[in-house]
C-alpha cells in the first residue's frame, strides 16, 4: 500500500529539492575511470570527451592494466562473489593476506576489512566504547564518521576545525570519563587541509586520550611513501585506529577498513555490525588491492607524480588569478562562495572540456560554494596546461580573474 497523500509529500519534497537548485543530477560515463573520459550529459546528449578533474582516483590506478589483470586472475581463481559474511564461510586466504598486507603498509598492529570505509565508520565506534566513554571530534569530520557516532552510545562532544586551543579545553573537561577518543579526518575532503596530527597526538598524550584518524584521502599517497597523513606529519605508529578506504587511491572499486591497536581489530571482529552482517569484500577486489599495494611498495613513482602535478596546479591557478585553498593535498579547492557562480563556472568548464563539480550548501557550509578540483597521477603538464586555459577562460568570462574573496562577494553576493 503506497498511500496517495504519502506519494504527494514526496513529490513535494522531490519538487522541492529542484526549486532550491540542490538536485543532484548523475552524468553518465562511457569509459573506464581516468584522468579523460567519454561523457553523455545531459540524458541523451552527444559523448564529450572531457579531462576530470573530480574524480578519487588520485594514483591512476583505477584501471591500470595491472590491476585489472589482478583483478581478473582473482576472479578466474576464486569467483565473483562470497555469497556470505566473513564469519560464518565469507573469508578466503586473500581477504586474510590483504589484511596483512595494509597491516603493513600502515605501519599498524592488525586491520579488518568492511565492505566499505563508510561501513568502517559505522561500526568501529560502536564495537568499542560505551556510554562511560567521550568522543571528541572535529567539527567538518566526514559524513561516515557522523554516522557511526551517532550509532554508538558513548558521549558525543566536537572541536572548532582543527582548532587545538578548542581540543585541549575539550580533553581537560572530559578528564572523568573511562575513554576519550579524539576523531579527525587526516585529509578533510572539501578543503583538502590537513589535520595537526602531531599536535593532536601531543594533545592525546598529555590527556591520555586515543586518536581515531579517517585517512580515506591520503592513504596511498601522503607521506614520503604514501603510507598516509600519520607518515606526512611524523606520528607513524602513533595512530590507535585507522580508517581507509579501497575505494579512492587504492584501485577504487570499493572495500575499506580499520586498521591500528590489535585489541580494537580482534574487537571490531567480534561485534561490528557491519562486518558481522554484510558480505565479505568480493574476491576480484581483495586480489586487485593486493597487486595496488605491491605496486606501491615497490616505487614512489606515482605519488612523486601526484605531488608534483598538484604543485604545478596549485601554482598555475594562483596564478590565473584564483583564490584557491591552500594545502599539500591533491584537493584544490577554486572558492567562487556563491552557489549559482559554482553552477554556472562548472556548467560552461564541460562545454570546454573540462568534468568539474560545482558544490554547495548543505555540501559546504552555507557562502563557502566552490569548484573542488582534484589531481591525478594519470594527469600530465600538457593536459594540465589545457584545462588552466580553459579556467582562465571562463574566469574571464565571469570577470572574477584577480579578484579576491571580498570582490567575489561583491559582484556575485554570498
Ligand atoms: N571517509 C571519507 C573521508 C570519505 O571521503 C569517504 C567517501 O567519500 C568515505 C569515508 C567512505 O568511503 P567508502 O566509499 O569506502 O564507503
Amino acid at each position: 500500500m503506497y498511500p496517495s497523500a504519502v506519494q504527494e509529500a514526496y513529490r513535494a519534497e522531490l519538487a522541492s529539492i529542484r526549486e532550491k537548485g540542490i538536485f543532484k543530477e548523475e552524468r553518465f560515463i562511457h569509459s573506464p575511470q581516468a584522468a579523460d573520459i567519454r561523457v553523455e550529459f545531459p540524458r541523451g546528449a552527444d559523448l564529450k570527451e572531457v579531462i576530470n578533474l573530480c574524480s578519487n582516483n588520485y594514483l591512476g590506478l583505477s584501471s591500470h592494466p595491472e590491476v585489472v589483470a589482478a583483478a581478473h586472475r582473482a576472479l578466474d581463481e576464486r569467483g565473483y562473489g562470497m555469497s556470505s559474511v566473513r564469519f560464518i564461510c565469507g573469508t578466503q586466504d586473500i581477504h586474510k593476506e590483504l589484511e596483512g598486507k595494509l597491516t603493513e603498509f600502515l605501519g599498524t598492529e592488525d586491520t579488518i576489512l568492511f565492505p566499505s570505509c563508510m561501513d568502517a565508520n559505522a561500526g568501529v565506534f560502536e564495537a568499542v566504547l560505551n556510554e562511560q566513554d567521550v568522543m571528541i571530534a572535529d567539527r567538518l569530520v566526514h559524513a561516515s564518521m557522523v554516522d557511526g557516532m551517532r550509532l554508538c552510545r558513548a558521549k558525543q562532544d566536537t572541536y572548532k576545525h582543527a582548532d587545538m586551543k578548542h581540543l585541549e579545553q575539550k580533553l581537560q573537561e572530559h578528564q572523568d570519563a573511562r575513554i576519550r577518543m579524539i576523531i579527525t579526518d587526516g585529509v578533510f575532503s572539501m578543503d583538502g587541509d590537513l589535520a595537526p596530527l602531531d599536535e593532536i597526538c601531543a594533545l592525546a598524550d598529555k590527556y591520555t586520550a586515543m586518536v581515531f584518524v579517517d585517512d580515506s584521502h591520503a592513504t596511498g599517497f601522503m607521506g614520503k611513501t604514501g603510507r598516509g597523513t600519520h607518515e606526512h606529519c611524523s606520528v607513524f605508529g602513533r595512530i590507535d585506529i585507522i580508517t581507509t578506504t579501497l575505494g579512492k587511491a587504492l584501485g577504487g572499486a570499493s572495500g575499506g577498513c580499520v586498521s591500528g591497536r590489535a585489541e580494537i581489530v580482534e574487537l571490531c571482529r567480534q561485534r561490528a555490525r557491519p562486518y558481522l552482517f554484510s558480505n565479505a569484500v568480493p574476491p576480484p577486489i581483495a586480489g586487485a588491492a593486493l597487486k595496488v599495494l605491491e605496486i606501491l611498495s615497490k616505487t614512489t613513482e606515482r605519488r612523486d607524480k601526484l605531488e608534483a602535478n598538484t604543485k604545478f596546479w596549485r601554482r598555475a591557478l594562483a596564478e590565473a588569478g584564483f583564490v584557491i585553498k591552500e594545502g599539500d593535498s591533491p584537493i584544490v579547492p577554486i572558492m567562487l562562495f556563491n552557489a549559482k557562480l559554482s553552477q554556472d563556472i562548472s556548467r560552461d568548464l564541460y562545454r570546454e572540456g573540462i568534468y568539474v563539480i560545482g558544490f554547495f550548501f548543505p555540501v559546504v557550509p552555507a557562502g563557502q560554494a566552490r569548484i573542488r578540483t582534484q589531481m591525478s597521477a594519470d594527469h600530465d603538464i600538457p593536459m594540465l596546461e589545457r584545462a588552466v586555459e580553459s579556467f582562465k577562460k571562463v574566469g574571464a568570462k565571469y570577470g572574477i580573474l584577480g579578484l579576491d574573496k571580498k570582490g567575489i562577494i561583491e559582484k556575485y553576493g554570498q
